[in-house]
């Protein structure tokens, strides 16, 4: 097993372009030992980036997390999201530090809006800018900004360096931030953290062409998806695994290469866009 490739974000620090969602998790008391275990593989493994949010089961998710991280957090980087409404600079301090609470530590490593709400950029930057100073996050982000919301964020000063990443829906069947997004990321060296790369498990089921393409490989449909969304520097895939199974499978993806081959049957089956459509989200 070959180490899993990186990406840079501002500042120069190095992320492995495969890491671990949370969505879903910390629902379920019963569950509770198995999550831990299967995100402490994947840390393991070398996906140690960890996807969370204050919204996952009410702040569940991130309990989780801080339960798997506990004794190992100076190996991981830990991204959390807060909601919208809770996006202004007093709101947004009161926020991180629950979240710091629950995952038990004393920093997170990407602090992401998670939509767009009514509270101006301005006064999220302001918060932002807050909580670096306290080192409470060492970086800030968004989640779910089209081109428009990033060039607006790109106008207020300083906006733009604020901000490292972007995560989005992202996957084969969800195409629609090729069209402009992702070039305009990558110009700009952030990259995006690419949300659903299975889209759900969906691309799990038995599909002609991704199964073709997973035979040449000797893999899964699941890992070529993800290989797939992982093919160009700039993009982070985050799947949510809580079986081992599915862990050690999706580590798998990153030392898949896709051929040329691959990606035209891919693009045949999975259109890329030929027009600009809002962004989807989930
Ligand atoms: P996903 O990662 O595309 O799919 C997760 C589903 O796929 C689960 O049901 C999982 O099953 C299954 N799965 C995982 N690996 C598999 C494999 N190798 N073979 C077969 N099935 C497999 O979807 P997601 O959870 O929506 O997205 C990933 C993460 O992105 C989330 O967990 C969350 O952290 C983040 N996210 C962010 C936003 C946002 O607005 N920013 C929105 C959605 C998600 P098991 O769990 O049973 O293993």
């Amino acid at each position: 097993m070959t180490r899993i490739r990186s990406t840079t974000i501002p500042g120069g620090e190095r992320l492995p372009v495969l890491g671990q969602g949370t969505w879903r998790m910390g629902e379920d008391a019963s569950r509770r030992a198995a999550e831990i275990a299967v995100i402490r593989l994947g840390i393991e493994l070398g996906m140690t980036l960890i996807d969370t949010a204050e919204m996952y089961a009410d702040g569940g998710a991130e309990r989780v997390v801080g339960a798997a991280i506990a004794d190992r957090r100076d190996e991981v980087f830990v991204v959390t999201k807060f909601y919208p409404q809770n996006a202004t600079r007093e709101r947004m301090a009161a926020a991180c530090d629950r979240s710091l609470r629950r995952l038990g530590t004393d920093r997170i490593d990407l602090y992401l809006m998670h939509w767009r709400g009514d509270v101006p950029i301005k006064e999220t930057l302001a918060g932002f800018d807050d909580l670096l100073r306290a080192q409470k996050i060492r970086y800030a982000g968004v989640s779910n900004f089209d081109v428009d919301d990033m060039e607006e964020l790109a106008r207020l000063k300083d906006g733009l360096a604020r901000v490292v990443a972007d995560q989005v829906l992202y996957n084969l069947e969800r195409r629609g931030a090729e069209w402009d997004l992702l070039p305009w990321m990558r110009r700009r060296h952030r990259p995006i953290i690419a949300y659903s790369p299975i889209e759900e498990g969906l691309l799990t089921h038995p599909h002609p062409v991704l199964r073709a393409v997973a035979e040449r490989h000797d893999a899964t449909p699941a890992q070529v998806a993800l290989a797939w969304v992982m093919r160009e520097d700039g993009v982070i895939a985050i799947p949510k695994a809580a079986r081992a199974p599915h862990v050690r499978e999706n580590r798998g993806a990153a030392d898949i290469r896709l051929t040329k081959r691959d990606l035209a049957e891919l693009d045949g089956s999975f259109p890329p866009p030929d027009d600009k459509h809002p962004l989807a989200t989930r």
